[in-house]
């Protein structure tokens, strides 16, 4: 894959105790500056602003009320892309910021202008941060889609840019024939060709504390990426240089193709 899609979730990015994990969003810096230095163009979808924001204000529990939300959003936002500026300056690499709404497909001139820009920040080797615009995206009554949801946001941008692979990092090492946090003999799938209703069943309900989306939303994604034949792979984000023995063809997580 030449073009690459990065999502990272919140359970990657910050602590059960609500720390940042410095040291996961250090080794996903490196990790994705080797790619570039590769000649790889790679796009990263990262949530977090609000658990970000929710450790500026000591809160322990994620506000019920969407407002509180967008405004944890909006706090934990740019403190997370500072901590990415200083990693990544680390290695001597450039990033830019993108914060886009679901419905960018919808509107031809929106999705024109949104390729464009990530056209040109590739073509400059420079990787673009996304995250919804929390502040403006209000759709949780959505059917399709929901507040927060950075699973589906993903697939959509490996959409404009034509992506040939959506590499989404979790807390699990892959999809499971039933959640292995609450059932240990839970198996692991290593690939799936198409989503069906027993897999979707799977899937189970929200995930983690700091999670929003649980496996329903990575799936929707997947499916979205089938859809376009393209490919997308759920692994473990504990330790992101999983990526350069996905980069290798070696089997990690489940595979999605
Ligand atoms: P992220 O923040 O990385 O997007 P989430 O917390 O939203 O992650 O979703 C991951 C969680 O989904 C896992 O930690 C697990 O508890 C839960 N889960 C539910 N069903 C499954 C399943 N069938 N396979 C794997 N994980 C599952």
């Amino acid at each position: 894959a030449q073009r690459i899609v990065v999502k990272v979730g919140t359970s990657t990015l910050i602590h059960s105790n609500g720390k940042v994990n410095l040291q996961a969003i250090d080794q996903l810096c490196y990790t994705l500056t080797g790619l570039v230095n590769e000649g790889k163009q790679v796009v990263l979808v990262s949530s977090g602003a609000i658990g970000v924001g929710m450790g500026q204000l000591g809160l322990h529990a994620r506000p019920e009320a969407i407002p509180a939300q967008q405004a944890l959003a909006a706090i934990g936002q740019s403190g997370l892309m500072a901590v990415y500026q200083q990693r990544f300056a680390l290695y001597g690499q450039r990033i830019s910021q993108i914060l886009l709404t679901h419905d960018v497909l919808e509107y031809p001139t929106s999705r024109k202008n949104a390729l464009n820009t990530f056209e040109r920040l590739l073509e400059w080797g420079v990787i673009p941060i996304v995250n919804e615009n929390d502040t403006v995206a209000v759709d949780e009554m959505d059917h399709y889609t929901k507040f927060g949801d950075n699973d589906q946001l993903s697939a959509i941008v490996a959409s404009i840019v034509d992506a040939d692979l959506l590499i989404m990092l979790s807390d699990i090492d892959g999809f499971f024939d039933k959640n292995p946090r609450k059932y240990p003999d839970a198996k692991l799938f290593e690939r799936i060709t198409q989503i069906d209703e027993e897999i979707l069943e799977a899937a189970g309900g929200k995930g983690s504390k700091f999670g929003t989306g649980g496996m329903t939303t990575k799936l929707k994604a997947a499916q979205k990426m089938l859809e376009n034949d393209k490919m997308m792979v759920l692994a473990n984000g504990a330790d992101p240089a999983i990526i350069f023995d996905l980069m290798k063809g070696e089997a990690r997580g489940t595979l999605f193709a």
